[in-house]
C-alpha cells in the first residue's frame, strides 16, 4: 500500500470527516518528527495523510478554576515556555524541554508523544503521575479515558481508526503540591528517554506524603503509573528512609520488568538515581 493523498486540514471536524471516511487506510500527522521517519523508510502502509498541523484549535494551554488542558497539537516549545506550567507544573516543562533538539521541540507535539505509543516519551510520565486524562474525538463521538489506559502495548495505543486525540487534562497542582521530572538520556538532548521517571508529591507539614503518583518511562513495553510503589509510600516520612524503602522497592520492579533483558542490570541501578532526582526536583521549591 502507498500513500497517495495528503489532506492538509485546518479544522479538527475537517480531519474527522477524512479519518470517518478513510479510516483504517488514513493516519493523522502532527508534527511529523515520528511519522515522517516511518515515511520516508517506506514502513507506514497507509493511503491517506492528514496533516494536523496547521489545525489551531488543537494549539492552546489553558487553566480554569480546577484544570490545565493542553491541545494535542501543542509543541514541546509551546509547553516548556508556558508561564502557568513554569509555575505550577514544573516536572512538565522540564520533561518538554528535556525533548531532543530545539528542531524536535519545535515540531514535535505532546499529541504525537502520545500517541505514537513509546514507552520512552518524555512527557507521558508526568502526565502519568498528575493523573491526567485524553480527550478523544470522533465524527460522532466524544469520550475521556485515562491517559494510564490508553497504552495497550509497545506502538500501541487505544486509539480507533477514526479517532484524534483532541488535548489532555489534569487536575492543577494545588501549593502544597509538586511536579518533579527526570531522565537519563543516552545523550542529553537528542536521544529519546532511555529511562525517566516523574512524581507528583503533596507533603504535610510535618513532613509525611499525603499523595504520591509515579510515572516512569522505558522500563516496560509502555510508560506506567506505579501503583505498587505509591502505595508502599505514601503516609511515610519524606526523608532518608524514605529514599531507600523506594530506591529498594524500584529496583524489584525494574528487576521483574525487564527479567532477561541486558539492559536490566543497568536500569535496576539508573532507577535508584533517578527517582532521587525527581523527587528533589519536586521538592526543591517548597516553603
Ligand atoms: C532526533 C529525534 C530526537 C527525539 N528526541 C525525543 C526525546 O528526547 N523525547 C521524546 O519523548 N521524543 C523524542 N523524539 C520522538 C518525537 O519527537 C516525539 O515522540 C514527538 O512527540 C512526536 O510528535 P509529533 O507531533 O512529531 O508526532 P508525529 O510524528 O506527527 O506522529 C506520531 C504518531 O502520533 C500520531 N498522532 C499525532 N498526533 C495525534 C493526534 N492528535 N491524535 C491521534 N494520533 C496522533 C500519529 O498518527 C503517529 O502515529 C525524537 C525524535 C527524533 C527524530
Amino acid at each position: 500500500m502507498e500513500l497517495k493523498e495528503v489532506y492538509k486540514v485546518s479544522r479538527v471536524n475537517e480531519a474527522l470527516e477524512i479519518l470517518e471516511t478513510y479510516k483504517e487506510n488514513a493516519k493523522v500527522l502532527a508534527g511529523g518528527t515520528d511519522l515522517v521517519i516511518e515515511i520516508k523508510e517506506r514502513k507506514l502502509k497507509k493511503e491517506v495523510l492528514v496533516d494536523l498541523s496547521s489545525v489551531e484549535e488543537l494549539k492552546f494551554i489553558r487553566e480554569d478554576s480546577e484544570f490545565i488542558e493542553i491541545g494535542a497539537g501543542t509543541t514541546f516549545t509551546e509547553i516548556s515556555n508556558n508561564e502557568i506550567l513554569i509555575q505550577k507544573v514544573k516536572g512538565l516543562s522540564h520533561a518538554a524541554k528535556s525533548v531532543g533538539s530545539p528542531q524536535i521541540r519545535n515540531r514535535g507535539t505532546v499529541g504525537g508523544n502520545i500517541c505514537n505509543g513509546s514507552p520512552a516519551a518524555d512527557t507521558v510520565p508526568p502526565l502519568l503521575a498528575l493523573g491526567a486524562t485524553c480527550l478523544i474525538k470522533s465524527k460522532n463521538s466524544y469520550r475521556e479515558v485515562n491517559l494510564r489506559d490508553i497504552y495497550l502495548g509497545k506502538g500501541q495505543v487505544d486509539l480507533k481508526d477514526n479517532e484524534i486525540l483532541y488535548s489532555v487534562k489534569f487536575k492543577t497542582p494545588l501549593s502544597n503540591q509538586y511536579v518533579g521530572f527526570s531522565k537519563l538520556g543516552l545523550r542529553n538532548a537528542l536521544a529519546i528517554a532511555r529511562i525517566s521517571c516523574a512524581i507528583f508529591i503533596e507533603v504535610d507539614e510535618d513532613d509525611y506524603c499525603k499523595d504520591i503518583r509515579i510515572g516512569s518511562g522505558a522500563i516496560s513495553t509502555t510508560p506506567n503509573r506505579e501503583f505498587e510503589l505509591e502505595k508502599v509510600l505514601i503516609g511515610r516520612k519524606v526523608d532518608e528512609s524514605f529514599m531507600e524503602k523506594a530506591c529498594s522497592f524500584f529496583e524489584i520492579i525494574v528487576k521483574e520488568r525487564l527479567k532477561g533483558r541486558s539492559s536490566m542490570e543497568f536500569k535496576k541501578e539508573a532507577i535508584k538515581g533517578i527517582f532521587k532526582e525527581a523527587l528533589n526536583n519536586a521538592l526543591k521549591d517548597r516553603k
